[in-house]
């Protein structure tokens, strides 16, 4: 190739956002789409697709697996649960396990997932595990499915001062022709479509070499039909499992338990505000009180709504306020988080003051009024 022409493809060679962005990108698009649940991600590395992962809601089991424990290791604690992952705990329920082992070898650990994510791993194979790597991935895991990617060589000539492969650790690197031959007859062993696809376009005019990184995308065509399946799976562990998190979820009955406090509390204190101030301006009054209207404004404009119905009405009586567990249970964080009425009374048993029937919510507004 001309030297000039090699200088300016590679002034335009440049991706952006670089193309290992690319491919994660291209892997959470995929999520986004087919919303699994359980993730693995097969070479996973420093973990960077993984934590990036961790923020798609609909996943509830990531796993990587990667053959080299220091480079899973020297970040796995980015994957750990943050102060305010426990300040407020998510809906899903969310378990990140990194495993030390090849995947040339099957572990039970694996079995299970939706999506599986090869990115960039199986031009790191010796050419024994890449003979095995179909039947762990497509024979034993077989989830529904996988992604690989790999670099195409064609692009190789665009790339400044790649040589032979991109990268040292590379036992090879196929063309197009190659990747899709060795895929096509993979699918149809396994029974998988695949199509494919890449990124890092190429510069104009030079269509013909490819994707930089070519893609491909495996659906599994047929079902699995669950314990029939699994039971025919040798069950002995290989992997090393290094790391380990759960994170805290309202699925556990604890931080529900402490969501729904903080939030029955929370609203609670509100309507006793609003409550308050109507009180406050209406003084004992009877008539004026008798034209109590709560407020619009706003948060009232739902109160207002509640109270006509019977026995929702918040009151004070003496020193103490009550809050009908009936009207804070019409507010729709308290209702999502509870789902019934009996759930909510369950959960805030004990830990919140309550009414001696146990219908309202008690404040003492003893001191409030002192102050006043
Ligand atoms: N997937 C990562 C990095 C790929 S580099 C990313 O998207 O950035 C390839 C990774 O595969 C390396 O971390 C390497 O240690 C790992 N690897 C190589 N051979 C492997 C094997 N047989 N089993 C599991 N992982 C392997």
């Amino acid at each position: 190739m001309d030297k000039n022409f090699q200088e300016e493809i590679t002034q335009i060679i440049k991706f952006k956002p670089p193309l290992y962005k690319q491919r994660h990108q291209f892997v959470k698009d995929l999520v986004e789409k087919y919303k699994p649940k359980k993730v693995a991600d097969l070479g996973c590395a420093d973990c960077s697709l993984l934590r990036m992962l961790k923020f798609c809601s609909c996943i509830e089991v990531l796993a990587g697996l990667d053959i080299c424990a220091n480079v899973m290791q020297e970040k796995m604690h980015t994957l750990s649960p943050l102060p305010v992952d426990y300040l407020q705990p998510s809906e899903r329920s969310l378990t990140v396990t990194l495993h030390h082992g090849s995947v040339a070898h099957k572990d039970p650990c694996m079995l299970g997932f939706d999506l599986v994510t090869c990115i960039e791993l199986i031009e790191h194979l010796e050419e024994p595990e890449l003979k095995k790597f179909p039947e762990v991935v497509f024979g034993f895991m077989a989830p529904s499915i996988v992604v690989i990617s790999t670099p195409n060589s064609e692009f190789n000539p665009l790339l400044p001062g790649v040589m032979l492969y991109r990268h040292p650790d590379h036992k090879f690197e196929w063309n197009q022709a190659q990747f899709q031959s060795w895929a096509l007859e993979t699918a149809r062993c396994y029974d998988y479509s695949v199509e494919f696809t890449g990124v890092g376009h190429p510069p104009t005019g030079m269509e013909k070499a490819g994707f930089c990184t070519q893609i491909g995308v495996f659906i599994r065509k047929y079902p699995q039909t669950g314990g029939s399946v699994q039971s025919e799976k040798p069950t002995e562990a290989v992997y090393k499992t290094v790391f380990k998190a759960v994170y805290p979820s309202l699925k556990d009955e604890k931080y529900l338990q402490n969501a729904v406090i903080s939030e029955v509390i929370f609203t609670a204190q509100i309507i006793k505000h609003r409550l308050m101030s109507k009180h406050k301006e209406y003084g004992d009054d009877p008539e004026r009180k008798s034209k109590f209207q709560p407020s619009m404004d706003c948060f009232s404009d739902y109160l207002g709504k509640l109270v006509v119905e019977k026995n929702m009405e918040p009151f004070v009586s003496g020193n103490e306020v009550y809050i009908p567990l009936a009207t804070i249970f019409s507010f729709p964080k308290v209702n999502r988080l509870c789902g019934t009425f009996e759930k909510l009374c369950k959960l805030i048993a004990g830990k919140v003051t309550l009414s001696s029937d146990g219908s309202a919510v008690i404040f003492n507004i003893e001191h409030e009024n002192e102050e006043n």
